[in-house]
C-alpha cells in the first residue's frame, strides 16, 4: 500500500501570484498540500529542486491524435479510438507536468466519458475539464467535433443541453481562416447570456478575423481562444470586462512550420493566413499584454503536430512575446484555475490538491526550466521521479498511461 503522507525536504518553494521563491518543505497529506503528516516519516528529497504548481493546459482536444496515426479526418475516427487517444495525450501531458487540461470540443459524449474515467481513476493522467461537443453554426469551423446551431433561437437548447451534460465549460466556435460560416452576433449573444444564466463559463474560438474576435469580445466571453488580431479597442475591452486570452501560439508555429501537413488536413487557405499573419499574432499578443488582459496558456494540443508536451514552448513564446516569466508561470497556474472557476488548482496554498511539479531551475529566472521537469505530483501521489533515490519510504503510483491502476486507498 503506498504511502499517502510525505514531506518534500529541502526544495525551493515558487509563489507564481508573488514572484517570490523561498527555501522550505511541502507536506503532502491526504491528497492536499500542506496538512499535517501523518505518523508515517516518508521523504521525498528535494533538494536543489523548485516547486511549482502543477501546470494547467487551458486548450487542448484530448480525443485527437497530434501524429496524425489514427485517421486522416474527424470523421473517420472511432469513438473507441477517440478514448484510447486521450489516455495516451492525458498521459503524455500529466508526464510533462501538466496535471489538469481544459479540453475544448469533443463529439458526442466522449469528453464525459474520458472526464468519468478518470474521475473513477480508471487510468493514469492529466485532470480534464471538458467541454463536450463544441457549438458552430451549421456547416462552421469544428462541426466535426461539435454540434451545429441553427440561429438564436435555437441555440440556448444546445447550450442547455451540454450544460445537462455535465459541461464545465461552453465552447463556441466563430470563423476560422479557411470557412466563412459562423454564428451571427445576436447567435453568439443568445449562447453566451443562456450559459452565464446557469453559471458556466464561455470560450470562444476566434483566430485571424478581427470582426470575430470583436464579436466574441462584445458578447462577453471568458476566454477568447487563439486571438491572432486582436485590436487596441478589443485589448482594452478585454481588461475592462475581465476576458482571458487562451493564445495558442504553439499551434500557430506548427502550421507555418509543418505547412504540407497542414495543407493536407486544414488547406491552403489557413495556411497562407497563418504565414502572412504570423507578425500580427505577436503584435497582437503584445497589445493584450499592454492593455493588461489576462493572459492564460494554452496550446490546441491535439491538433497536428501539436501534441502533449507542448506547454513549456507556449511559455517560452509568451516570454518572446514580452511576457516576463512570472506572466507566463501565472498564465499556467493561478489565472488558468481561475479561468477554471477552480482556483484551488494551480496554487500551493495549504489544503489545496497537492498537484506539485518539481522541476530543476527556477522558472521566475528562466521560464525554459518548466520544459526541466525531474518529478511529477498529482492527487499527492508521485507520478514521476527521474531520480529514485529521493524517495525514502514512499512507493511511486503507477505510471501515466497505465489503465486500471491497483486502488491504493
Ligand atoms: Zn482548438
Amino acid at each position: 500500500m503506498p504511502t499517502t503522507a510525505f514531506t518534500i525536504t529541502g526544495c525551493t518553494i515558487v509563489n507564481p501570484d508573488s514572484g517570490i521563491a523561498v527555501p522550505g518543505s511541502l507536506s503532502v497529506s491526504g491528497g492536499l498540500v500542506g496538512t499535517p503528516p501523518g505518523s508515517e516519516q516518508a521523504i521525498l528529497d528535494g533538494t536543489g529542486l523548485f516547486a511549482i504548481p502543477g501546470l494547467i493546459d487551458m486548450h487542448v482536444h484530448a480525443t485527437s491524435d497530434p501524429h496524425g496515426r489514427t485517421a486522416s479526418t474527424w470523421s473517420e475516427i472511432s469513438t473507441t479510438t477517440m478514448t484510447l487517444s486521450a489516455v495516451d495525450n492525458l498521459a503524455t501531458a500529466l508526464n510533462n507536468g501538466v496535471t489538469t487540461v481544459r479540453d475544448l470540443g469533443a463529439p458526442r459524449d466522449v469528453g464525459y466519458g474520458i472526464r468519468a474515467a478518470w474521475s473513477r481513476d480508471l487510468f493514469v493522467g492529466a485532470r480534464p475539464f471538458v467541454a463536450g461537443p463544441a457549438i458552430t453554426a451549421v456547416g462552421g469551423h469544428g462541426s466535426w467535433l461539435g454540434v451545429e446551431s441553427e440561429g438564436p433561437a435555437s441555440i440556448g437548447a444546445l447550450v442547455r443541453r451540454n450544460a445537462a451534460s455535465g459541461s464545465d465549460v461552453i465552447k463556441l466556435m466563430m470563423r476560422s481562416a479557411a470557412r466563412r460560416m459562423e454564428l451571427r452576433p445576436e447567435e453568439l449573444r443568445e449562447a453566451v447570456a443562456e450559459a452565464h444564466w446557469l453559471d458556466i463559463p464561455v470560450a470562444v474560438h476566434a483566430n485571424f478575423s478581427e470582426r470575430s474576435i470583436d464579436v466574441a469580445v462584445q458578447a462577453g466571453c471568458d476566454t477568447l481562444e487563439h486571438g491572432f488580431v486582436i485590436s487596441d479597442a478589443t485589448a482594452d475591452a478585454m481588461s475592462k470586462q475581465g476576458t482571458a486570452l487562451c493564445s495558442t501560439s504553439v499551434a500557430l508555429h506548427s502550421i507555418v512550420e509543418q505547412p504540407q501537413r497542414w495543407i493536407r488536413q486544414g488547406g491552403k487557405e489557413l495556411v497562407d493566413r497563418a504565414v502572412q499573419q504570423f507578425p500580427e499574432a505577436r503584435r497582437s499578443f503584445e497589445r493584450a499584454l499592454g492593455a493588461g488582459v489576462t493572459v492564460i496558456a494554452g496550446t490546441d494540443a491535439g491538433v497536428s503536430g501539436v501534441a502533449f508536451d507542448a506547454l513549456p514552448r507556449e511559455l517560452k513564446t509568451m516570454v518572446e512575446w514580452g511576457a516576463t516569466p512570472q506572466q507566463a508561470l501565472v498564465a499556467a497556474t493561478s489565472a488558468a484555475a481561475q479561468a477554471l472557476r477552480h482556483p484551488e488548482l494551480g496554487t500551493l496554498q495549504p489544503g489545496t490538491p497537492a498537484d506539485i511539479v518539481l522541476l530543476r531551475a527556477n522558472p521566475l529566472t528562466d521560464i525554459s526550466a518548466c520544459a526541466a521537469v525531474e518529478a511529477v505530483i498529482q492527487r499527492g501521489r508521485v507520478i514521476r521521479l527521474d531520480s529514485p533515490s529521493r524517495l525514502y519510504g514512499l512507493e511511486m503510483y503507477p505510471a501515466p498511461g497505465t489503465v486500471l491502476p491497483p486502488r491504493t486507498r
